[in-house]
Order: C-alpha cells, then structure tokens, then sequence
C-alpha cells in the first residue's frame, strides 16, 4: 500500500506518496502520542472541512500535543493535497505526531510535532451493509472515563480498544462492535456513533465520554428538519431489545443502517434509508 503513486503532504511541503515516511523511533510510534482527523470530500469539497480543522485542534489543546499550525493553513494543507491527487469524492486523513528527536523517553517536549495530509478514494466503510443493515458484535472493552483520558479527542490511543474491538468482531464474520462506556451504558462503534428508533422517536447516548461526531451533529439536525424528536441521554444494553431501527454515523461510514448487534434484531426501517438519503444530499450541498 505504501508504494504507489500520488503525494503526501508532509510538514510544509508534497512528497511523493512512496517516499512519505518517518524514523523507527518516532515518539507517537512508542507513546500513541498523536491526534488525527477523518474527513471526506465530495465533489471536491470537504464536508465541514473548518470544524474538522478546528476538532484537530482541539484534539492536540487536549492531548498536550501543541500543534504548530493555524486552521488557515490546516484548510491549505488539505487543499493542496487534494489539488495533487487530482482526487473529487475521497477521503482525507489528516495525522500530527511527535516526531523522533532527543527524547526517548515518555517525556518528549524537545522533539518537533509534525503533520501530514493523506487523501486516496474510499468507498463504503461497511460496504454491502451499507444497503442491507451491519451485523455487529458487542464489545468486551469499555470506552475509558473523562478521568482516565481526554475522551473527546480524536486521539490515536483511544483507537487500542477499537482495534481490538474490530478484530474480535470480525473473527466472528461482524462488520464492527458496539461498545459501552465505563458505566456500561451504550456509547458508540469503533469508528461511528449509534442512534435507535422507536415508536417514532430517535434515541442516541449522550456524548459524554465518547466523541460527538460531526456526522451525528449533522443528522440530528436533519432529525430536526423532519420534524422528528431526538433523545440524547443514557441508553442501557437491555433497551437494545426494544428498539425497531438502529444506525450508525461517521464521516468513513455515513449513514449505515444496522441490522443486528449480538441477538438483537433491527429493521433497515424507512426512517434510516431517509436519513441516509438527507445526508447525501446534505454533503453534496444539495439539501
Ligand atoms: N466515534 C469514533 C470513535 C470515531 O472514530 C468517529 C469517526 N471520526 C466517530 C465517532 C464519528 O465522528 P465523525 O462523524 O466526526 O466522523
């Protein structure tokens, strides 16, 4: 994968895709001390590129992982990258870290914090499931406590227990996992926030120790604009028996319809397949 054509953007200037790479002893390599972001363009233009932007920010304010560049030059990095792949509806992964320097140690004040912008084409996050419902497992990991870490930073040591996660779904022929946060309420997937339906009215865990997705910020509001009520609040696994629909939202994953977690059933019901049409429409600056 790594020896292909196309560029990267690496700390101020394009390399060449093959040629993007860093040293062994990169602190984020040993530490996970790094922030990313998700984003996806279509017809060129990234879907809320700015607060992408603003959330990797963010991400590195809560991290302690200062990151030297303004969101000006944030949107520049990416458009530049976009413009060199000749690329129109892609994904856009945008990566700070700290970088390989003097410090070895945990420590690693003296060493650079560096950036680099990936873009390639990526379709379905959950290909076929995309139309038909994902089949997801339930995870045995817990989303950590806002005392234990920065929960709402898009931050790569958050991803351990997502990865691992993800493989245990798929060793069981699942798409992804739905995982519960310290309590053991429902919090989110892998990769994707969660929303159930029922008797009409949308349900999704309060993004309390998880992140708040974009594209869930995005649907809500599309809820909103169809008249139909959303409750954010605390959801407890044995409620997953009543729900009629279920989805999950993510920038990679869209809007994907979900079929069953564990021994729980859902309809791919009307109010996901709308949803998922609002929210194409919406990204392509069509709604
Ligand atoms: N939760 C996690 C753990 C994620 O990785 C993502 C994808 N960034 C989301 C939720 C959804 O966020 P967004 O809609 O901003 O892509």
């Amino acid at each position: 994968y790594d020896d292909r054509d196309g560029f990267i953007w690496m700390d101020g200037n394009l390399v060449e895709w093959r040629n993007a790479k860093v040293h062994v002893l990169t602190h984020a390599l040993h530490y996970a001390s790094s922030v990313f972001e998700g984003e996806r363009a279509y017809g060129g233009r990234i879907f809320r590129s700015v607060e992408h932007s603003e959330r990797l920010l963010a991400s590195g304010m809560a991290m302690d992982i200062p990151i030297p560049y303004t969101v000006d030059e944030i949107e520049e990095a990416k458009a530049v990258t976009m413009r060199a792949n000749n690329l129109s509806d892609a994904y856009v992964r945008v990566l700070c870290w700290r970088g390989a320097g003097p410090d070895m140690g945990v420590a690693s004040a003296r060493n650079p914090i560096r950036m680099a912008v990936a873009t390639w084409e990526w379709g379905a996050y959950y290909g076929d499931a995309k139309m038909k419902g994902a089949k997801l497992d339930v995870s045995k990991w817990k989303r950590p406590s806002p005392e234990t870490i920065p929960c709402h930073a898009k931050a790569s040591g958050l991803y351990m227990i997502c990865t691992m996660s993800k493989h245990a779904a798929e060793a069981k022929g699942c798409s992804d996992s739905l995982m519960m946060d310290y309590r053991g309420y429902v919090a989110e997937a892998t990769g994707a926030n969660v929303f159930f339906v029922k008797d009409g009215k949308v349900h999704t865990p309060t993004p309390d120790c998880f992140l708040n997705g974009l594209t869930r910020q995005t649907v809500i509001e599309l809820l909103g604009k169809r008249g139909i009520e959303v409750v954010e609040r605390h959801i407890e696994p044995g409620e997953l028996e009543g729900f009629e629909q279920c989805w999950l939202t993510g920038t990679a994953a869209e809007v994907t319809p979900v079929g069953e977690i564990g021994p729980w059933n859902f309809e791919v019901g009307q109010l996901a397949r709308d949803i998922a049409q609002d929210y194409e429409r919406t990204v392509r600056g069509n709604h």
